[in-house]
């Protein structure tokens, strides 16, 4: 006889899909998580399981989390195979408060603790005509589902240069809390292209091992919340260049980046810019290319909601949540916002249509 359906399953694993699992477990429906898979394409594109937050630091806009000494209550929150490298080799907090990593490992373990199963998988492609849905995994099994979470987030842009992709792992990457500390980029000046929230953070992280950081901003103005713009402002080691583009990356086999050409778009002026590498943050792509055109998308190409405050999508029994489906907040709290509700709409959905 075949496999009876799974009730839930969510695709992804920041805080939308943990919130998810956390209320759907907490209802006795059994959720199954894929996380993701944990592979070298997935480290470079920016997609490892427990999403973005697990490629950045402090985080400090998280309820709950207030600054002070989190090693005590990580001791106890989490099995120790998991425990933050600092708790267990008894070092000195790198932060306070808490860092992404450590915020999603806690999500991970509350859902767990209710029941919550998970795949290390990541879902390649689905079929949303048949009842119940198909799932269809890169490990080559086929899952099927009464109701689908999509919370798979989104993931860092590029610039679409041929030379940055040449030069990728080699001194150009999306991902400063991932790459910044290797050997590669200390002492040298590096830079970072964009303006927003992301890309002061970035800038901030590699001040901390770079010789001084070149912000390349296309307009005159930061796109940044305004304690983040401060931030770039009063770091001495971030060198802001306005109204500037990057045109292409430049460097060699054995050394990787070595220089950047920068252009300065009001005075045409072009300059190479001794940089020993360049870190994009400008802005992000939802993950929905393995939904293939089978959930409606918003003209931005985030899947799209059909119902005012519903995490309803085009298709009945399918719900998103997340990044994946907001272009405008994209934060953590409301990903995990998101995240509860589409827990709840799919509980709804399954009682309507009496398969619980
Ligand atoms: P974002 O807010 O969309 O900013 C993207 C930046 O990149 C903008 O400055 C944009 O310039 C620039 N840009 C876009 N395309 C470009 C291109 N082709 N060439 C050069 N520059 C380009 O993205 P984000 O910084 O990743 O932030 C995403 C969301 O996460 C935001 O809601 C943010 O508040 C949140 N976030 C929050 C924190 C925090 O609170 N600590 C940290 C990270 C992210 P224009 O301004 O000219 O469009």
């Amino acid at each position: 006889m075949a496999n009876q359906p799974e009730k839930v399953v969510i695709v992804g694993s920041g805080p939308s899909g943990w919130t998810a699992a956390i209320y759907a477990a907490r209802a006795n429906l059994e959720p199954l998580v894929y996380e993701g898979a944990i592979t070298e394409k997935n480290r470079q594109q920016g997609t490892i399981p427990l999403g973005q937050l697990a490629l950045t630091t402090e985080v400090e806009n998280f309820p709950s989390w207030p600054s002070g000494d989190t090693r005590a209550y990580l001791k106890t929150a989490l099995p120790e195979h998991l425990q933050p490298y600092w708790v267990s080799a008894n070092k000195p907090q790198p932060t306070h408060g808490i860092n992404g990593p450590e915020l999603m490992e806690l999500c991970r373990q509350q859902a767990k603790n209710f029941g919550t199963r998970v795949e290390t998988d990541d879902i390649v492609r689905v079929d949303f005509s048949k009842k119940p849905f198909e799932l269809y995994t890169a490990g080559g099994q086929t899952v099927t589902a009464l109701t689908v979470i999509v919370a798979t987030g989104a993931r860092a842009n590029y610039l679409g240069l041929p030379s940055e992709d040449k030069f990728k792992n080699h001194g150009v990457s999306a991902c400063a809390v991932c790459d910044g500390a290797l050997p590669r980029f200390r002492n040298k000046p590096l830079v970072v292209v964009g303006g927003g929230d992301s890309a002061v953070e970035e800038a901030n992280y590699l001040s901390k091992f770079a010789s001084e950081v070149a912000m390349v901003v296309r307009r005159d103005v930061l796109r940044a919340s305004k304690i983040m713009a401060d931030r770039a402002r009063q770091n001495p080691k971030i060198k802001l260049r306005w109204n500037s583009a990057v045109e292409e990356v430049l460097g060699n086999d054995k050394d990787g980046v070595t220089e950047v050409r920068i252009k300065d778009v009001k005075t045409g002026k072009v300059e190479e810019y001794a940089a020993g590498g360049m870190f994009c943050a400008i802005g992000h792509t939802p993950n929905t290319h393995f939904l293939d055109g089978q959930l409606e998308l918003n003209e931005k190409g985030y899947v799209k909601w059909t119902t005012a405050g519903r995490t309803y999508t085009t298709v009945e029994g399918v719900f998103a949540a997340g990044d994946v489906s907001d272009d405008y907040y994209r934060q953590a709290v409301t990903a995990a916002g998101t995240g509860c509700m589409a827990a709840l709409d799919a509980e709804r959905y399954l009682g309507h249509h009496g398969m619980i």
